[in-house]
């Protein structure tokens, strides 16, 4: 079911799209090489107990999961692109970070993510990195009252397939509210002026995610971890936006803390 926020809920909202952007502008500074994925999970378990917010993964148990995932962040590295599982590792020069974030604050959820690199950049790591926030941007453009749903999708793999990336739409945007994953689907393809009608008071999570030379996943024996199937590294960038009659609100904006 899809539902429809006043703009008083869409308010009640902003906490929690300031505390993920917070949350991730602050790991994104201090993982370095050499930063453990468990001491990343462990900051962000301690920021949410600061700031008395709820985490929308630790107790996530999906029918595919195997246990709750018992972490509060994905942290996907070089290859492993979605639902990254923390574990000990620490991170060598140039490997390629995805942190994905969500949680609840006042009983609203934001969910967010970012990729970058720690150390020593791979110019084909940045340029995979530059289209996936180019097609979060062109998704949160399309992201206007009286559009479609598939107009987000068909922005969204417009900048993928110009730069020469295939698309995997098994996972993709979802609506956000009360809960992490409600209704509707976003797609990461799609065909314009198709799909749900975009209406002011939908608010969704718009993520396009990219491998550099597959569209293939695979899924490691933590259960969680989604991997290339060619080795090839991926990138991912996630907001929560709010659709209004004045047009998108991004929820999870970073740029208030002086970062994109
Ligand atoms: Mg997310």
């Amino acid at each position: 079911m899809i539902e429809l926020r006043t703009p008083s809920e869409i308010e009640a909202m902003r906490p929690a799209g300031r505390f993920v952007a917070e949350v991730l502008a602050t790991l994104r500074d201090d993982t370095k090489v050499g930063t453990n994925l468990l001491a990343i999970d462990a900051r962000a378990h301690e920021m949410i107990r600061k700031a008395g917010a709820e985490s929308c993964y630790i107790d996530y148990h999906p029918s595919f999961g195997a246990s709750p995932f018992g972490k509060v962040i994905c942290t996907s590295i070089n290859d492993a692109v979605l639902h990254g599982l923390p574990h000990d590792y620490a991170l060598r020069d140039g490997d390629l970070v995805s942190l994905d974030f969500a949680v609840s604050v006042d009983g609203w959820v934001a969910d967010s993510a970012v990729s970058f690199v720690v150390g020593t950049p791979r110019d084909e790591d940045l340029a995979l990195i530059d289209t996936t926030e180019r097609a979060l941007d062109a998704a949160i453009g399309a992201a206007t009252a009286g559009a479609r749903i598939g107009d987000i999708s068909y922005a969204i793999a417009q900048v993928a397939h110009a730069d020469g990336y295939s698309i995997n739409t098994d996972f993709g945007g979802h609506g956000v509210g009360r809960v992490m994953h409600g209704d509707p689907h976003v797609p990461n393809d799609g065909k314009p002026n198709r799909g749900y009608p975009l209406r002011p008071g939908l608010v969704v999570a718009l993520e396009p995610w990219f491998l550099q030379t597959t569209d293939e996943l695979v899924t490691d024996p933590d259960g969680w971890t989604l991997r290339s199937v060619d080795g090839s590294r991926g990138a991912h960038a996630e907001h929560t936006v709010a659709i209004t009659a004045d047009g998108p609100i991004v929820l999870t904006d970073r740029s208030f803390l002086g970062v994109d």
